[in-house]
């Protein structure tokens, strides 16, 4: 059988028995509706070797003869700002402002992420306790929010919650938000192509890669890689057939899961291994460059940029 009669005969098949690759093999007319660069886990400090790094990492996105159009941020900016003083804090935000400034002169979107949450001593009055010095750092409008930008709608999810001692953090979605995700989508309707980004992954095998995850023949697989309410939300994901990607950062390593319709994708992270080393574990300190497309497809390309 040449390859024509086999597409031919292909065509004739019930789809489950269409061998896999024919269907993308057909031609298709898709057009590009955005390329976006996603920088994550930055982890800057007043440090020459961050501050250097990143001002590379911007420059590096910025010089593609094909440009994207804006930066997505995955979270944790900083270096840490959780058990670390008001001073201390402020040295990070000015680190990042000032790359940001000198280096970048693409719009940011930002997704808060655990090291950007202030105060684990902090006391609880203090204004800009958790994460309110993030947000009024990140301009953005609150905790989660959603946009739309050429054809696609984009969610913004907050996975970094406290502990119920009070103590941050663990991942999930809190019910609040839940609400709001699913209030969310039902204005979005079931035809417009969307993105989620949380900092935590909602769903990756990431959590896999460390020994000290397994004991006595169990995975154990802790809130704080994987949100807690991940079963619930590939429920709500299954209703909407238009939801086609999600982006995480939190494991500074990189994957791609395929499940349900969504392709989950975890990006690394520009800090590497915090940047003690430019690889952690197996992956590379770098960033992707993402493209959607006005069929819901996506397309990532992680890159090096030094
Ligand atoms: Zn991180």
């Amino acid at each position: 059988m040449n390859r024509r009669t086999l597409l031919k005969s292909a065509t004739l098949l019930p789809l489950a028995s269409v061998p896999d690759g024919l269907i993308s093999s057909a031609p298709t007319a898709r057009k590009r509706s955005v390329r976006f660069a996603y920088l994550g886990d930055t982890h800057i400090t007043p440090d020459s070797k961050p501050m250097e790094s990143v001002a590379k990492c911007f420059h590096h996105a910025q010089n593609h003869a094909d440009k994207p159009a804006f930066i997505l941020h995955g979270g944790d900016v900083i270096m840490d700002a959780l058990a670390k003083d008001r001073a201390d804090v402020q040295k990070q935000w000015d680190a990042w402002n000032s790359v940001v400034k000198a280096s970048n002169s693409l719009p940011i979107e930002y997704c808060i992420g655990n090291h950007d949450i202030w105060g684990v001593d902090a006391a609880k009055s203090e204004p800009l306790y958790g994460k309110k010095w993030a947000i009024d750092q990140m301009k953005i409008s609150g905790r989660y929010r959603s946009f739309d930008r050429n054809g696609w709608h984009f969610i913004i999810l907050d996975s970094v919650q406290p502990k119920p001692d009070g103590n941050w953090y663990t991942g999930n979605i809190d019910a609040e938000q839940l609400e709001w995700l699913k209030q969310d989508l039902v204005k979005t309707g079931t035809k417009t192509p969307i993105l989620l980004l949380s900092h935590i992954p909602i769903f990756s095998p990431t959590g896999f890669f460390s020994e000290t995850n397994i004991k006595d023949g169990t995975w154990n697989i802790p809130a704080a890689l994987v949100l807690s309410n991940t079963p619930e939300l590939l429920k709500l994901f299954y209703q909407y057939p238009n939801i086609k990607t999600a982006l995480s950062g939190h494991m500074h390593l990189l994957d791609r899961v395929d499940y349900n319709g969504v392709t989950y994708l975890c990006n690394g992270a520009v800090s590497g291994n915090w940047w003690k080393s430019e690889i952690y574990q197996q992956t590379k300190a770098g960033y992707a460059l993402i493209d959607l497309y006005d069929d819901g497809t996506v397309e990532r390309t992680y890159l090096q940029y030094s």
